[in-house]
């Protein structure tokens, strides 16, 4: 009888511990959470991460409460949720695929967990990708992908699906829901205005979100009201702040017509359609850092860059084309690029005060010449910043309307309990420099150590 008491009690004495005894995976201890969203900190917390996700944060006073396989020290380090890049490209034909797949890591080098892949040819390499980095079985960000881009009779870009009626929209969108893709990428390299109204009817009739280039002679007023989610790059949106718009849609210029909606760009116009692109959550994705790239290409010598040596040949030779592009336009006297930057320096703020959407985006990827992975992320952040936002709003552009765009925000945007366990930790505070983006002392993929 004695002995059972004794055993009785030995029992609750392993119960009692146990009950307070949180068991996890992985353990931050002492950490500064940065809230990204709201601009505070909290100072030594405790993140206990569970699989792949957060499981607690609360003060490290609690330390006691969680036992873990793995415990990191980040005393006087800061925590943030892993950086999207918002627009990036896996593309070159099969024969890059290769060159490609060694993004995955320079993505995760510079603290980017998740990808946003705005279209490209080697899809079916992509969904591979994808499906083992989320099955654990192959390190890189999570992947977004639209798979291949929509675009007319004479596609702009290798692996598009060609438009040219509207039989071809459902069957275009069968195949890409077929595919498992996450959004739809619309081109302009001769879709026509009309079947781009076209597209953004029926995936919005199907639940899809679109997003992508407009065809020139289109109203992105016109296309807001059918249900677009999103515009890649400015042009559509500058166009939209021109009161010639009409009159120069009338001349069928093409892009040629921006230096003069540059020229006649009107704030009063702006503010209505940065209002209209509020007021229905369309997402508007920048592109800053290609745009300076681009714009001093012909003047800068790239051939020392320390991240050239990870790109392979093949993406190298791809770099070509804009090359030329840049030392035809400068040959030409064409300063169209540099006086869009001009301009697009006014616009950030405005834009960001009146609640638009704005999405971190880098371009990144072949064809694409110098706009390394990782890297260009950085650079589009600290594009935000020269440009006129805090380094707390050019963050929020990527880690919390990333997930918007996609409607995620339960999962990403914060570090909190519940939230998947993507985490930068950083030697520095990000709030206070958006260089110490940078400082990265560790990465936590879904839960796990990145070595
Ligand atoms: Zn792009």
């Amino acid at each position: 009888m004695k002995k059972l008491s004794t055993l009785l009690l030995f029992t609750i004495f392993i119960s009692c511990q146990n009950k307070h005894t949180e068991e996890v995976d992985l353990l931050l201890l002492n950490v500064n959470v940065v809230d990204v969203a709201s601009g505070t900190i909290q100072q030594d917390q405790l993140v206990a991460v569970k699989g792949d996700t957060i499981a607690a944060v609360v003060s490290a006073d609690n330390a006691a409460n969680y036992s873990s396989t793995e415990t990191i020290d980040a005393t006087g380090k800061y925590v943030m949720p892993g950086l999207w890049d918002n627009h990036v490209h896996f593309r070159g034909g099969d024969s890059l695929i290769a060159e490609n797949e060694v993004f995955l890591k320079m993505f995760l080098d510079f603290g980017i967990t998740t990808v946003r892949d705005a279209g490209g040819d080697i899809t079916p390499a992509v969904m591979e990708w994808r499906m083992q980095i989320a099955a654990g079985t192959m390190t890189g960000p999570t992947i977004f992908t639209s798979g291949p881009k929509l675009d007319g009779s004479k596609p702009a870009w290798a692996g598009s699906i060609k438009i040219d009626s509207v039989n071809d929209i459902s069957p275009a969108l069968d195949s890409l829901q077929s595919i498992g893709t996450d959004y739809v990428k619309l081109y302009d390299g001769n879709l026509t205005k009309e079947m781009f109204y076209e597209i953004i009817k029926a995936a919005e009739s199907r639940g899809m979100k679109t997003t992508g280039h407009m065809p020139m002679s289109g109203d992105i007023n016109t296309a807001i009201d059918l249900g677009l989610d999103g515009s890649e790059h400015l042009y559509y949106i500058l166009k939209a702040c021109s009161p010639l718009a009409d009159s120069l849609t009338e001349l069928g210029l093409g892009y040629g017509m921006m230096s003069t909606i540059l020229e006649t760009y009107n704030p009063k116009l702006a503010a209505t359609i940065f209002k209209k692109l509020a007021d229905n959550k369309v997402s508007v994705t920048p592109t800053l850092y290609i745009m300076k790239v681009l714009t001093e290409l012909a003047d800068t010598d790239h051939s020392a860059d320390s991240l050239l040596t990870k790109i392979g040949d093949g993406v190298i030779a791809t770099y070509q084309r804009r090359i030329e592009g840049a030392k035809r336009a400068k040959a030409s006297g064409n300063t169209s690029r540099y006086e869009m930057r001009e301009l697009v320096k006014t616009m950030m703020r405005p834009m960001y005060d009146a609640g638009v959407n704005i999405v971190a985006g880098s371009d990144c990827g072949a064809s694409n010449s110098y706009v390394y992975p990782g890297e260009s992320l950085i650079g589009e952040l600290q594009q935000m910043v020269g440009m006129g936002l805090t380094p707390r709003e050019a963050l929020i552009t990527s880690v919390v309307n990333g997930p918007k765009f996609f409607d995620l925000e339960v999962k990403y945007g914060a570090v909190e309990k519940g939230k998947i366990a993507d985490l930068l930790i950083l030697n520095a505070n990000p709030l206070e420099d958006i260089d110490n983006v940078l400082e990265k002392a560790y990465l936590i993929k879904s839960g796990n150590l990145v070595e």
